[in-house]
């Protein structure tokens, strides 16, 4: 058999890499002190978790594939990385899936690497710990194409005997792994949106979908989560404050079980190193019925939202 292509190394190596992640989010936790920092106001946080992973995942993908481009939220100082931080494994299960022919002859230099070292540090900081999320997202060509979404905390209320933590990653042409896919209740429209960033406009655009219920609650990685799983139709964010970092990994796992998500109008989004970062106009998500929702956005809201 041929050896496995390099994305399949890629993803392999972000899923321990991820791991490792979620053991610092967790151990920063446990320490008791979270070392918050304010980025652009209360509302943008950074702790010493947002910091280490990041240090942690970004050393650890650069000393494996040196020429990939990865670009994290996180404007760090360059620090020596100790050699703690540094995840070296990957996973086995991975390297047995075969790589679709189509990203079969990638090359390093071709992949960018979008990195969200701690996704909902707000709601961390709040206590509202399986919130949070690490992302790993891979693109090719511009296309979210592969991505790692841990969560350090899953299980963390069901008890001492619940194993705590997961990790769900997937590739296009393959499918996502590491959860059950369930669907959303028929018929219901059950929207999920932010819980620390809302405003008018986000209200007022998901008042306009006239939804059976609203769930709001922290984190990009999250709220793909309630789709993937069946709690929620559809995401809807209109407002920006999201960035490529936020929906790169939650993109690729989406579409890789059907999944589609762009901006408030419609737009797919880039990933290509030179892309702007910030999701000026807002996301839009279902793992089903895309069009219904997509449909029933008011066009005041879209002219609010210049992509
Ligand atoms: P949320 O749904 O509020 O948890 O937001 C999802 C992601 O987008 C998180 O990484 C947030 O930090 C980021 N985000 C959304 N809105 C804003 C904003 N107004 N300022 C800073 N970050 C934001
Ligand atoms: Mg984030
Ligand atoms: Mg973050």
């Amino acid at each position: 058999m041929a050896s496995p292509a390099l994305l399949m190394h890629v993803v392999a190596s972000a899923y321990s890499v991820a791991e490792k992640a979620a053991t610092i989010v967790r151990n920063v936790m446990a320490a008791g002190d979270l070392g918050i920092v304010d980025k652009t106001g209360a509302n943008d946080l950074q702790t010493k978790a947002d910091r280490l992973v990041q240090m942690s995942i970004c050393a650890s993908l650069a000393q494996k594939f040196p020429k990939v481009t990865i670009i994290g939220e996180e404007e760090l100082s360059t620090d020596e990385v100790t050699e703690e931080l540094i995840e070296d494994g990957h996973c086995e299960e991975i390297l047995k899936k075969t790589c679709p022919a189509q990203y079969a002859g990638i090359k390093e230099e071709e992949l960018v690497i979008w990195v969200d070292p701690l996704d909902g540090t707000k709601e961390y900081t709040e206590g509202l710990l399986d919130h949070v999320t690490v992302l790993i997202g891979i693109a090719y060509g511009g296309k979210a194409i592969a991505g790692v979404i841990n969560q350090p905390y899953y299980n963390y209320e069901a008890g001492a005997g619940a194993v705590l933590g997961r990790t769900i990653w997937g590739v296009l042409g393959i499918g996502a792994f590491g959860f059950q896919l369930t669907e959303a209740p028929a018929g219901k429209h059950i929207i999920v949106t932010t819980r620390s960033h809302s405003s008018t406009l986000v209200n007022d655009c998901i008042s306009a979908l006239n939804p059976d219920s609203v769930i709001r609650i922290g984190g990009a990685g999250n709220k793909i989560i309630q789709l993937i799983e069946g709690k929620a139709s559809a995401y809807v964010f209109a407002s920006p404050g999201c960035k490529k970092w936020d929906t790169c990994a939650p993109e690729a796992i989406l579409r890789a079980v059907g999944g589609k998500i762009t901006d408030i109008h419609g737009n797919s989004f880039q990933y290509n190193k030179e892309v702007k970062h910030m999701n000026s106009a807002g996301v839009l998500a279902t793992l089903r019925n895309y069009d219904y929702y997509a449909s029933r956005i008011p066009n005041t809201v879209k002219q609010s939202l210049v992509p």
